[in-house]
């Protein structure tokens, strides 16, 4: 199944964005808590249950501020309690996925970071099957060569930490300069269904600049391997104006 819809309200607030993304036939949203978990328990309920009715896939996405791979033990700590706050408030949404970028390397070695991350990703997955709370983690792929999270190093943290990933196509394009799909869906092979972030992109040789609007000749090349391997995907656009540039993808894999 393909499900597309965009990462937070657009200005419109939650409620309202649900209306709108069901008027146009769209069927995702990710629920950004972007400067911090504001929402309460019983909002999170009533969102939850009218987008059940609406059959709108609901993710939600951690606040910026997370590094768990951090020199201060204090920043850790701080960096999973938002975590865990964003997978409470996902558990009473029924939002499944619940994305992250998970730190930085700072100067340390790829493989050292892995370690570190791949340890407190494991403790918070024992956390969340602990509190019976229906999530899952995932990390994202993130646009930064300073940041922890190519696609190989989510490949290997959802093996051994038990999680799950979040493909950023336009970080992935960031990062590395160039996108190949075929590449990249070859590699997701067996994952089943994927949850996916994907807008326009301004980059420089450092990686991500910013999410810019989501252009036609972007959204082709991706729509059309996703048709051709029929691919069971949630795609949130991120763009400065993700619900517009959803229904253009939308478009794009209805043609
Ligand atoms: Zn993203």
């Amino acid at each position: 199944m393909i499900r597309i819809g965009p990462a937070g309200s657009a200005g419109l607030g939650n409620e309202k964005a649900l209306e709108k993304i069901n008027e146009l036939g769209l069927n995702a949203m990710e629920i950004e808590f972007t400067y911090g978990v504001r929402m309460s328990d019983s909002q999170a309920k009533s969102l939850g249950e009218r987008a059940r009715e609406l059959d709108i896939a609901l993710s939600v996405h951690c606040p910026y501020y997370i590094n768990l791979a951090s020199k201060e033990n204090a920043k850790i700590e701080a960096s999973k309690k938002r975590i865990m706050d964003s997978c409470q408030k996902a558990h009473l949404l029924g939002a499944g996925y619940v994305v992250f970028h998970a730190g930085f390397y700072q100067d340390r070695a790829k493989k050292e970071t892995f370690d570190l991350i791949k340890k407190e990703v494991g403790d918070l997955a024992k956390a969340i099957k602990k509190n019976q709370w229906d999530v899952v983690l995932a990390p994202e792929t993130t646009g930064k060569k300073s940041q922890f999270g190519d696609i190989d190093e989510l490949l290997r943290l959802k093996k051994e930490a038990g999680c799950e990933f979040c493909v950023d196509f336009a970080h992935i394009l960031a990062r590395d300069g160039e996108i190949h799909y075929d590449g990249v869906f070859d590699k997701l092979k067996g994952m089943g269904h994927i949850h996916a972030h994907f807008s326009g992109i301004e980059y420089t040789e450092k990686g991500e600049r910013r999410h810019v609007l989501t252009e036609k000749s972007a959204i082709t090349p991706l729509a059309k391997k996703i048709l051709e391997r029929k691919v069971d995907i949630a795609i949130i656009n991120e763009s400065p104006d993700p619900i517009t540039d959803s229904v253009k993808m939308k478009k794009a894999l209805t043609q």
